[in-house]
């Protein structure tokens, strides 16, 4: 196996090749693709990968993608969604600069194009209703029926359809339709739809239209008028390949855009569809959009996921013709790499047992120097308070110790990262037998965490200084379905994790972390990668666990998996 060592930008998918070949051949003066969300939702991670595809290749050819907006269906589309795309794109790294556009900005063109249609005899206003369409569409195995409005004359045709525009039918009474073939073997150029009555306001033309133009007709001619060269879609339009060319030939349009598919990113344990999304947000079975079990771009960005770490990942998922399910654990891998590199180290305890060290002065305090990033040394390092009451993890103590736990019991020495050897000396319960303190003593010649005589503790573990701990509110987060494959049974909500979320009210954190802001992703040492939240108020700190430091899939990758 040979390894590419190659910088991204000049590794080759097929994709890549196909521009580059394009470009040796000196068919565009210019490469422009584009990215065309429908802003009916927030977008998630497989848009990442359609956003990483189609910036990264105008970036690597030199040219520029525009940012779309396929606004073609006012029922379902909203200013929030607009903005919240925007950003998120923003986010990610991309920058569509003056190219941001609308599918709406054409539809005067658009219009104008289906009149040409109809004079040219390429379109017809039907009056059969959407099931009766349905019904004369046929199926895979046989073919349509011509529609009896299929012959309707020109003038009768360019009437109705003005009609149509001018509000006269109600929603469904009539579309306009392109004249191809009810008898072709791909049901898309069976007289596809362009054209439908829908009477309900836009975000952008208001009440100006009261018909407005599928996705079919509406996009192949966007991107002819942007100049769009590559128009990069997933493998679902591949079908739809033919109309958009047929379109495209048979309309006097400025520019020859070629559209290529390729396969859909899809998640072990995760659902991408924009629709599924919407209903869990809206009923309420997560924190809304961005969730940080969502697997949108801003629920991974609440969740603490670096927007590197998933540019790293569509770059290691690849551009494929096939399509596959990708392993999570890929996506946590990626952004792990990331974190282990960028994201400071600090301590924070999810389930405090308190530890009193009777050798330790009353009242004193002592700094110790703790580095922020052992992986980086130009991280440096941060001073942690030290005093005479700590808390430590409550597991990282057992009375009587299990084999093979070599943590904090009964006349047992550990490490206190950075500071001190300490020994349980004593173990305090409350009247139920609960643990609720351990009398310890330190070593002071250990300062540091190094014993002069050279002898090593078999543990060390992570602490924070009572006195000056901040309260937090710990989120932990597992995936939100039971099941690798949601849905696979038959009904998506009965497969939601009842413990996709986990609360922990108590945790404390050492104080450097009191100012600590989203976007600001630390590892707390042994525990995982943590975020703070915006959920944060005065007085408590609130962390979503990004991830926990297991990485499953370098182990699958080992195992050669
Ligand atoms: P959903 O099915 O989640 O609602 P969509 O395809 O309807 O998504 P659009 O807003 O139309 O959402 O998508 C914009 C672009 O993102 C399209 O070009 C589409 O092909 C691409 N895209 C959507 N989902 C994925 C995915 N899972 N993997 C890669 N690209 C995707
Ligand atoms: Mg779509």
């Amino acid at each position: 196996m040979t390894v590419d060592t190659s910088p991204p930008a000049e590794r080759a998918d097929f994709i890549r090749e196909i521009v580059a070949a394009d470009v040796r051949a000196g068919r565009h003066a210019m490469i422009v693709t584009r990215f065309p969300p429908e802003p009916n939702g927030y977008l998630h991670i497989g848009h990442a990968k359609s956003i990483c595809l189609n910036f990264g290749v105008a970036r690597d050819f030199g040219g520029h993608c525009n940012l779309r907006f396929d606004d073609t269906n006012p029922v379902k589309e909203e200013q929030e969604y607009i903005d919240a795309i925007q950003s998120d794109i923003r986010w990610l790294g991309f920058d569509w600069g003056e190219h941001l556009y609308h599918a709406s900005d054409y539809f005067e063109q658009l219009y104008e194009w289906a009149v040409h249609l109809i004079r040219n005899g390429d379109a017809y206003v039907d009056d059969l209703s959407a099931d009766e369409i349905r019904e004369y569409r046929g199926t895979l195995t046989e073919p349509g029926r011509n529609s009896p409005y299929r012959d309707r004359p020109v003038e009768e045709n360019v009437d109705l359809f003005a009609r149509m525009r001018a509000g006269e039918f109600p929603n469904g009474a009539r579309v306009l339709r392109a004249t191809i073939d009810m008898a072709s073997p791909n049901i898309n150029l069976r007289d596809p739809v362009l054209y439908r009555i829908v009477h309900a306001p836009h975000p952008r033309t208001g009440d100006a239209w009261n018909i407005y133009p599928t996705y079919d007709f509406a996009h192949g001619q966007s991107d002819a008028i942007e100049g769009v060269t590559h128009s990069i879609c997933t493998l679902e339009f591949e079908a739809h390949r033919p109309l958009y060319d047929w379109l495209i030939e048979h309309l006097p349009v400025p520019s020859r855009p070629r559209q290529y598919e390729f396969a859909r990113l899809n998640l072990t344990y995760t659902v991408l569809s924009k629709r599924f999304l919407l209903r869990l947000v809206e009923e309420g079975r997560v924190r809304g959009w961005d969730d940080p079990r969502m697997p949108t771009i801003s629920g991974l960005r609440r969740r603490g996921f670096p927007a590197e770490g998933i540019r790293d990942f569509a770059e290691m998922v690849g551009v494929t013709k096939t399509d596959s399910v990708i392993e999570y654990g890929q996506l946590e891998y990626a952004v792990r790499s990331v974190l282990n590199r960028t994201a400071p180290r600090r301590f924070g305890v999810l389930d405090p047992l308190k530890v009193v060290i009777e050798n330790y002065p009353e009242g004193g305090v002592e700094d110790v120097h703790v580095p922020n990033n052992p992986e980086e040394p130009t991280a440096g390092s941060r001073a942690v308070p030290f005093s005479r009451e700590l808390w430590i993890e409550r597991d990282d103590f057992m009375e009587e110790p299990a084999p093979k736990f070599f943590r904090l019991a009964p006349g047992r020495e550990v490490r206190l990262r950075a500071a001190y050897f300490v020994t349980c000396q004593d173990v305090v319960k409350d009247a139920d037998g609960r643990v609720v303190e351990l009398r310890c003593t330190y070593d002071p010649a250990t300062r540091g965490g190094d014993a002069p005589d050279g002898r090593r503790p078999k543990a060390t573990l992570h602490w924070v200084s009572a006195a000056h701990a901040v309260p937090a509110e710990v989120r932990l987060y597992d995936h939100l379905y039971t099941r690798p494959d949601p849905g696979a049974g038959g009904d998506l909500l009965a497969d939601l994790n009842p413990g996709s979320e986990t609360v922990v009210p108590g945790a404390l954190v050492e104080p450097s972390l009191a100012d600590a802001q989203p976007g600001e992703t630390v590892q707390f040492e042994r525990l995982g990668y943590f975020a703070p939240d915006a959920d944060s108020r005065p007085g408590v700190l609130v962390f979503n666990r990004a991830l926990t430091l297991k990485d499953t899939w370098a182990k699958v990758q080992a195992r050669g998996g």
